[in-house]
């Protein structure tokens, strides 16, 4: 069916060329906008759960070390608990020297 309401080629809901809307872009801004929302509500979330599962190993740490924060320690809990799981077989303690092997 010809759409006589519209004789200029209107082609939108409100009578007007879609491309020159107003009510058009304001409807595409709000879509936007929503989707926006969504994506923000999404990220949110997931960095409050992340905030909770670190919290959880944060405060897992009851002893602080008063240099550190809970963080520092909780990291070097962890690496000292790494090390020891890799220490190379049979291998002493051997501390290198720090001095410069070549001289000038
Ligand atoms: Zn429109």
């Amino acid at each position: 069916m010809e759409d006589l309401n519209y004789p200029n080629a209107r082609d939108c809901q409100h009578g007007q060329l879609r491309r020159q809307c107003p009510h058009c872009e304001y409807d595409r801004d709000m879509a936007e906008a929503h989707e926006k929302i969504d994506q923000l509500q999404r990220q949110n979330d997931e960095l409050n759960l992340i905030k909770e599962r670190y919290e959880k190993l944060i405060f897992a740490v009851e002893n602080k070390h008063p240099d550190e924060s809970r963080h520092e320690t909780a990291l070097r809990y962890i690496r000292q608990a790494e090390n020891r799981g890799h220490q190379p077989c049979g291998a002493g303690k051997s501390e290198r020297q720090s001095n410069g092997s070549n001289g000038e």
